[in-house]
């Protein structure tokens, strides 16, 4: 094969003027990315959190290629198929309480999207206008199209150049102190009336910084949600499916939201999907002899039946393969391994959570050279802004698991030592 054209493609969150070339990538295999060079990077990142069994599971794969010879696709619209339905029913019967109702997409930016439009439109078809805004927090990332990025941090969040062309929305802080839990009540309470819902990623905030909180932070925006009448939207596009340890985030802080968005390691990494899942009083507020009451939102690939298929077969893993136990076992392994750079200077904080580990650096580094010590390494891990982190595949062997915790603890201590 020829090589592929260098000069056509736009390339995600890239200075096209000044960022390095990326690197072409020919194989995958477990935790490892095999490059055209030849080289194999362990992977610390599992391709933006999608890989939670590892790339190429023969599960998966065999699954896809079965559906792919009975139906790629096939609109969904007036049809349905088994996958979906399989699905769906499997989602309901995993995610707490009577979310029952399932509705899928692409991405997981139109997730969130279709998750903000069921909150608004569930005022309008219960007959109440002027809710129109969402309460949000800082340090959020819900995605980079423009509904979702209204709702992403306005200040430090990397969409805050659009700022101007975006609806304005409520931010607060989380309510991680008694003084925030009362300016959160505060605010909802001078702004309920305005407010369609309140949207929050559980335990942690990922693109926006890999911040995390206890369950009990959640619990309370779930409580003040409540409190004043507002629909709670969860994000757990990140920590779904044991990325936190449990299967979904929200269960640690016994809440049930009243619609909670998916995608990331839906389909194990293998195809793109989202759902966006409702509870029966949301889903119930639909209903009507109205037809302009039914749910505006109809994706092109809806429900693809290879992603269907692929989503299924990963929560058969999830079923017969121990992953919430590997999701603990890689996070004490994580914190064990990061604990000697805790208190170096110029290391603000670690904090691991599931299968998530995170060095916190006082001031931003180079970060193009850090990337690049990284590769020197074999690994591939991403460092951004204040943060490098580690969320591998949840099937990653100790080996690769070490090989990885080495190589941020030997890049972090080369780049603090100044
Ligand atoms: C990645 C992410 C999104 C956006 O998903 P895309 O598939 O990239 O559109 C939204 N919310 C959270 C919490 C995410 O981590």
């Amino acid at each position: 094969m020829t090589p592929p054209p260098k000069n056509h493609l736009w390339r995600p969150y890239t200075q096209m003027k000044t960022a390095a070339p990326p690197l072409a990538a020919v194989r995958t295999d477990g935790a490892r990315i095999v490059l055209a060079d030849g080289r194999e990077l362990v992977d610390g990142i599992a391709s933006w959190w999608t890989a939670a069994h590892g790339y190429n599971h023969p599960h998966i794969r065999a699954a896809v290629a079965a559906q792919l010879e009975a139906m790629p696709h096939v609109m969904f619209g007036g049809l349905t198929h088994a996958p979906a339905e399989a699905l769906a029913a499997r989602l309901a019967a995993l995610l707490p309480g009577d979310l029952d109702h399932v509705f899928f997409s692409d991405s997981g930016s139109v997730a969130v999207e279709v998750a903000l439009k069921m909150a608004l439109q569930l005022w309008l078809n219960r007959g109440v206008a002027g809710r129109t805004r969402f309460l949000a927090f800082r340090g959020g990332y819900h995605g980079d199209t423009l509904g979702a990025m209204s709702v992403c941090d306005p200040e430090e969040g990397m969409h805050r150049r659009f700022g101007a062309a975006l609806p304005t929305q409520v931010f607060c802080d989380l309510p991680t102190s008694p003084d925030r839990v009362a300016a959160l009540d505060a605010c909802l309470a001078e702004q309920a009336k305005t407010l369609a819902a309140v949207i929050v990623e559980p335990l942690v905030q990922g693109a926006g910084g890999m911040r995390m909180h206890p369950p009990a932070v959640l619990a309370t925006v779930a409580r003040l949600a409540k409190a004043h009448g507002l629909p709670l939207i969860v994000d757990e596009i990140f920590t779904g499916f044991g990325r936190t340890g449990t299967l979904f985030a929200c269960e640690q802080a016994g809440i049930v939201p009243d619609i909670l968005c998916l995608s990331k390691a839906l389909t194990g990494g293998t195809m793109a999907l989202a759902a966006t899942v409702a509870t029966g009083a949301v889903f119930a507020s639909f209903l009507s002899d109205d037809p302009a009451a039914a749910l505006m939102h109809g994706p092109t690939f809806m429900a693809n039946p290879l992603a269907c298929a692929a989503a299924n077969a990963s929560l058969d893993l999830f079923e017969t393969e121990p992953r919430l136990a590997q999701a603990q076992a890689i996070g004490e392994r994580l914190a064990a391994g990061l604990e000697p750079l805790r208190g170096r200077p110029g290391v603000a904080d670690i904090r691991v959570l599931g299968a998530i580990g995170v060095v916190h650096w006082e001031t931003v580094p180079n970060l193009a050279a850090v990337k690049s010590r990284f590769l020197e390494r074999g690994v591939w891990v991403r460092p951004f802004g204040d943060i490098v982190y580690l969320t591998p595949a949840l099937t990653i062997t100790e080996p690769d698991l070490d090989r990885l915790i080495a190589a941020v603890v030997a890049v972090v201590t080369e780049v603090t030592r100044r």
